[in-house]
């Protein structure tokens, strides 16, 4: 498989989606963010804009919102997913309408550098053998007296930190492409638009960097190639996804999005989801009432001097007993606590088996392989079921 930033990307954030899309190849092509739809139309703009000043012919703003609002109307289609409830299309309309007023304004006339490409298809080797392909598109590339420039247009709604940016992966690599390109660089840019906030962000990076880059991208490729399990790893990117239907953490959100109000709270699964709600807020209400009664009767023996307290149908026995308090674990005096017992020889007499790192070991297989088949006969296949309640974020709210 040939990889880009966003296969790489997709993979860490939720193996799962990756499978689906990469190795199932399951077609979804009909869905659409509008935060995606937005971008894209603004990236049209700004690439007709440097295409066609590169043949002198001059846009004004007033062209360049035409034809945003050409390719609005002529791109727009009724699968386009707004996923934040509280802002509607004419909202994003007139955002993607704000980013190019923005960028227009301050880079007019468009001089500041010379630009060799737009939405530039970009691929190179990872290794020497040409085993680790990585492949991408950079919006704009220019240059200005041995200065090489990549630039990117951000539409999102948040601005990321200098540090994120100095180790970005997406740019890097298109520095790597650069690089081999134009081997006389004497210099290269990365350069980051976030036009709805009017900032432009810059990074670079060294050869040592870009080597590092490369060592931990053919050890992410690798892991890839090797991973037999693909889980689903919820995110607040799971309300973009294309594969709510076939994914166990998002299916039964997708069943009953549609349903009408009467067959939703007949469904099985809302009926259950509330009951178990409801039942576990009561819990936790009386939990707090048990914990001050308990205090209470522990307050009552310890003044009347009394062991056991009766009621009508119970009795209450209360047992004060002294303990020894040895220090926390992965506390300085723990660790002499665990050296002084290890020096006695005493460790194996108060140790015990901590079953739950060794089946951790047993998962990550991090010991020899034969150590772990020969641990693995003491053990058998069993399940734990744990059945958590969350609060649903407020957009997933009926
Ligand atoms: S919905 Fe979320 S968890 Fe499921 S496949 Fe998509 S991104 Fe992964």
């Amino acid at each position: 498989m040939i990889y880009s930033h966003s296969r790489l990307q997709t993979y860490q954030n939720c193996p799962f989606r990756f499978k689906l899309r990469y190795l199932d190849h399951i077609k979804r092509a009909e869905a659409e963010g509008i935060e995606a739809f937005v971008g894209k139309r603004v990236h049209e703009v700004l690439q007709k804009l440097y295409e066609e000043a590169w043949l002198t012919k001059t846009n004004t703003l007033g062209d360049l919102m035409n034809y945003y609002d050409l390719l609005w109307k002529e791109n727009w289609h009724d699968n386009i997913t707004i996923v934040r409830r509280k802002y509607n299309k004419e909202h994003y309309y007139q955002f993607g309408r704000k980013c190019v007023e923005n960028y227009f304004q301050r880079y007019q006339p468009f001089d500041q550098a010379v630009t060799i490409g737009t939405e530039m298809a970009v691929n190179f080797d990872l290794d020497e053998a040409g085993k680790y392909k990585i492949t991408g598109y950079i919006d704009r590339v220019a240059h200005l007296d041995g200065i090489y420039e990549a630039h990117d247009y951000k539409t999102g709604a948040s601005l990321p930190s200098q540090q994120s940016l100095d180790t970005d992966r997406q740019l890097a690599f298109y520095q790597i492409a650069i690089q081999e390109r134009w081997p006389e660089a004497k210099e290269v840019r990365l350069i980051w638009h976030y036009l709805a906030f009017d900032l432009d962000l810059v990074s670079k990076r060294g050869h040592a960097e870009l080597e590092q880059l490369k060592t931990n991208t053919i050890t992410l490729i690798n892991t890839i190639e090797a991973a037999k399990e693909f889980p689903a790893i919820e995110s607040g990117l799971c309300n973009w996804c294309e594969y709510p239907d076939l994914c166990p953490k998002r299916k039964h959100f997708y069943i009953v999005e549609n349903l009408g109000e009467k067959d939703y709270f007949k469904d099985r699964g809302v009926d259950l989801a509330n009951k178990y709600a409801q039942l576990t807020v009561e819990k936790e209400k009386i939990g707090e009432k048990i914990k001050v009664i308990k205090e209470q009767i522990v307050q009552y023996a310890r003044k009347e001097n009394i062991e056991i307290i009766k009621g009508n149908d119970h009795q209450v026995r209360v047992k004060i007993t002294p303990r020894l308090k040895f220090p926390d674990q992965e506390t300085l005096e723990r660790a002499a606590l665990d050296k002084l017992l290890q020096d006695e020889g005493k460790w194996l007499e108060v140790s015990d088996l901590n079953t739950a790192l060794l089946s951790k070991t047993c998962k990550q297989n991090s010991w020899d392989g034969a150590l772990l088949d020969k641990i693995r006969e003491f053990t058998a296949e069993e399940e734990t079921v744990s059945v958590y309640l969350s609060p649903l974020d407020e957009y997933e709210k009926d």
